[in-house]
């Protein structure tokens, strides 16, 4: 795997807000699409959501790529539930579900957000408005600035490089 990647960058997606919040310098490994270990469980979140996903509620909606939990509605507008393990990336979770609602907003469906933490018996209603749409429009500005970059953002060691699934490529 090398260090600078030649390769067109992805679209901005639910992911790349997730990671955004985590550290930037995976959003550039991700958005360039240097995937360490296919098989690695801490990258991919959709497989690790489906686990928690809550089993009556079978209703799922298939947009850009992701699914989202449609959890009913509410004065008139969808609800999108999103799952997840726990709060501790709760910001991030936010704002990643902050960013569908916004995607959703610009296909023309109107919806309100519910952010689970089911090992916490825990609810959050998450909803759009001009403020955080004017955040998620500086998060994508910033993302697309990072990944055009050449090179990734220098690593710098959090707590969540332990679980990475570039920890090998970061600090071997
Ligand atoms: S190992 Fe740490 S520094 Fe490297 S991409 Fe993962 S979180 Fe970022």
């Amino acid at each position: 795997m090398s260090l600078a990647s030649e390769r067109e960058p992805l679209g901005i997606n639910g992911t790349l807000i997730w990671y955004y919040f985590i550290c930037k310098r995976e959003v550039w490994l991700m958005a360039r699409q240097l995937n360490p270990d296919e098989h690695d469980e801490n990258l991919e979140w959709g497989r690790f959501l489906h686990e928690w996903r809550y089993a009556r509620e079978k209703k799922e909606l298939s947009f850009q790529n992701v699914r989202l939990d449609i959890a009913g509605e509410r004065d008139g507008k969808l609800v999108v539930a999103e799952v997840k393990k726990s709060s501790k990336y709760r910001k991030s979770a936010e704002m990643q579900l902050l960013f569908y609602l916004w995607k959703l907003r610009e296909a023309g469906v109107e919806a309100v957000g519910e952010l689970r933490f089911p090992e916490e018996k825990r609810r959050e209603n998450i909803q759009l408005d001009d403020v955080s749409v004017e955040k998620l429009k500086a998060v994508v500005s910033d993302i697309r600035r990072i990944v055009a970059a050449v090179v990734p953002p220098k690593a710098e060691k959090i707590g969540f490089c332990k679980n990475c699934a570039y920890r090998e490529f970061c600090w071997a």
